[in-house]
């Protein structure tokens, strides 16, 4: 329990460094701005979402997701995972796996527009990288994104802003600051429930029956054998939805 644990938390720990990197930098932009740091906005199909930083410039609405992460990262536009190595100390790398960042703003984005139904104006999508970490052919398709480190963040946003000019008057501005302040600086108790549900998300549900299923989908979970890999041979169980759906449970 606890190491799963230790995942979803110490890259916000880790997080909020990062953050007072960026809050430092984007102070420096130029034109009408405000921070809306920690915002967790209701999703449509129930729980929220998190949002690691909401920056309302008059250019538009930077949704900011940042990844105080080391090593070395591989990934694109397309994979569902992306992947960190870690050159540990006897020279043998380990590898980390996290959900794809784009994929993840983007649900950011969604719950953001579903919420404000506004699209007068621009939502720019930005994933920060820590500046101790080295992006290894991120390659991005849509154009829909901009992948950066701390480092140049100021520089990038500073570029967009200036190209975009004014897209939100200072009345717009102050709307939907007043709308998302609420949604801010969640209290310890809302911020527990979400760290709660995203590790729900990783375990079976056991159903009044004794049957498991999964927590994703909600399809049946079935035993199946690992057929490559360092696990080859082992049991875990698996969703019977798969490929549709990829949740896997190891006991
Ligand atoms: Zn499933």
């Amino acid at each position: 329990m606890r190491s799963i644990y230790n995942d979803f938390v110490s890259p916000e720990e880790k997080g909020e460094i990062g953050e007072d990197i960026i809050y430092r930098d984007l102070a420096r932009i130029k034109g009408r701005k405000a921070f809306l740091p920690n915002c967790y906005i209701p999703k449509h199909n129930g729980g929220t979402t998190e949002i690691d930083l909401i920056f309302l410039h008059e250019s538009g609405v930077y949704v900011i997701e940042s990844k105080n992460y080391s090593g070395w990262i591989f990934g694109d536009e397309e994979q569902e995972y992306w992947t960190q190595c870690l050159q540990s100390v006897g020279g043998i790398a380990a590898k980390k796996q996290f959900y794809n960042p784009l994929w993840q703003n983007e649900i950011h984005i969604y719950a953001l527009m579903e919420l404000l139904q506004d699209d007068t104006f621009p939502y720019y999508s930005y994933i920060v990288f820590g500046d101790n970490c080295e992006l290894k052919n991120i390659r991005l398709t849509s154009g829909n994104h901009h992948v950066t480190y701390y480092e140049y963040l100021l520089q990038d946003i500073s570029g967009n802003a200036q190209q975009m000019g004014r897209c939100l008057s200072n009345e717009k501005m102050d709307e939907l600051y007043s709308l998302l302040v609420k949604f801010t600086d969640a209290s310890a108790e809302q911020k527990a429930r979400h760290i709660e549900e995203v590790r729900a998300k990783h375990y079976p549900i056991i159903q009044p029956d004794g049957t498991w299923t999964c927590p994703q989908c909600g399809g049946r979970l079935v035993p199946r054998v690992a057929r490559q890999g360092s696990g080859a041979g082992k049991t875990f169980w698996g969703c019977s939805n798969y490929p549709k759906c990829h949740f896997i449970y190891n006991e």
